[in-house]
């Protein structure tokens, strides 16, 4: 289904709610240390300025848990986004009581108004009705541009839009068109590639794309609850011992849909789990007793390599080792180069892979960065998101 943007719809002289991301990291004394969140915010406020609407932005900012923190405020944004605007953005002192009232009742076109923390009330993450019509209240258009929270059922992500005409900024038009069109229409062969801690937090997403992709190449700390399922010593990786069936079935499932499912061929072990501890790497089935495996081995990234070579669509979800030390970061890393010089469309899922691309300075030659890690996934699944659901069909 396809959802309307800002461009399908009159915003001219209108107030219009947006909810953003503006979920940004920051030091001990509030400084944001990476604005991409709000630099990604630009293009729909620009759209909207032009436009000559009044913008109201809201977004969540850390985990108030629903009190007043200002801690949580959304102060550094307002002057960060002033100053990326060049242009005045007044901050409300509360998101739907007086302040905000104020603020928003005499608004000139192209006027900016940013809302405090929509996690300041506890009403916003329960969906509240009440709260949800006193929010809608304040505007007469609603756009979500919030991926990173489209799968949440929040007043500000999903609730608003029962009380006003909801439509999509460019951020979420654009996820849906990369995640969309790769699950519904992708050019072939279709890779997937998976990593991560978890089997269990990743099952259904492997369910969904095994119906989809023609390779699955599985990496990271799961491909562990596979060997161990095949009968392999794994020895002090980590593993999930009652998922065994469950990989097995997913083995199973893989050969009746034809998708080549590939695991590891060799890993990168250490006798602790440290970047100081001894290493080396073996063989998938030479792993031994006491030793854990950290990393994809160079065989494996070589296959993984042959295979990608080939691929018109490609996915990845999930670090392939744990990058957080250097030593183990090698999988992941050259992963993400492989993925970044292929002649093919190339899409990040949210979170640490998405992370890592960044950090490698790779992001410009990946066809999608997703801005959303959990909603992704989730997206991926297969499941309907509230925060896409609530917006208007073309
Ligand atoms: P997830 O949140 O499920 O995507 O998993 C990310 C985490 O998986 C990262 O913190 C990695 O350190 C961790 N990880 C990846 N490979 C392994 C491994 N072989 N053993 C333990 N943890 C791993």
């Amino acid at each position: 289904m396809t959802k309307k943007t800002v461009k399908d719809i009159d915003v001219s002289g209108k107030k219009v709610l947006v909810r953003c991301d503006f979920n940004v990291p920051q030091d001990e004394n509030l400084n944001i240390t990476d604005n991409r969140r709000i630099k990604g915010a630009l293009e729909t406020i620009k759209y909207l300025i032009e436009h000559n609407a009044k913008v109201i932005l809201c977004s969540h900012l850390g985990r108030p848990k629903g009190e007043v923190n200002n801690k949580y405020s959304l102060k550094p944004v307002a002057e960060e986004l002033s100053k990326l605007l060049e242009k005045e953005v007044k901050l409300a002192s509360d998101i739907i009581g007086e302040s905000a009232k104020n603020l928003t009742a005499n608004m000139q076109n192209g006027d900016i108004v940013l809302l405090e923390n929509v996690r300041f009330d506890a009403r916003e993450e329960k969906n509240d009705e009440e709260f949800s019509k006193s929010l809608a209240s304040l505007a007469e258009i609603y756009v979500n541009d919030a991926f990173g929270t489209a799968h949440r059922a929040h007043s500000s992500t999903a609730g608003v839009a029962s009380y006003l005409p909801a439509v999509s900024g460019f951020l979420i038009e654009k996820e849906i068109k990369f995640l969309g069109d790769a699950l519904q229409n992708p050019e072939r062969p279709f890779v997937a590639i998976l990593g991560g801690s978890k089997v269990s937090d990743k099952i259904a997403v492997i369910d969904s794309l095994l119906e989809k992709v023609d390779k699955l190449l599985i990496g990271g700390g799961m491909a562990f609850t596979f060997f161990k399922a095949q009968g392999y010593n794994i020895g002090k990786s980590i593993c999930e011992v009652d998922k065994l069936d469950l990989a097995n079935a997913i083995l199973e499932k893989a050969k009746q849909k034809n998708v080549e499912l590939v695991l590891p061929s060799d890993v990168h072990i250490a006798k602790a789990f440290s970047n100081d501890a001894e290493d080396k790497i073996v063989a998938t089935n030479a792993i031994p007793d006491e030793w854990q495996g950290l990393d994809i081995g160079n065989n494996t990234i070589e296959s993984f390599k042959t295979i990608l070579q080939d691929a018109k669509t490609v996915m990845w979800n999930g670090p392939l080792g744990v990058f957080e030390f250097e030593k183990y970061a090698n999988g992941t890393r050259e992963v993400a180069k492989i993925l970044s010089n292929l002649d093919a469309t190339t899409i990040i899922g949210g979170g640490d892979s998405a992370a890592a691309v960044e950090q490698m300075g790779l992001a410009d030659n990946m066809t999608h960065i997703s801005t959303g890690g959990g909603a992704s996934l989730e997206y991926l699944e297969g499941k309907v998101l509230p925060g896409i659901e609530c917006l208007q069909n073309v």
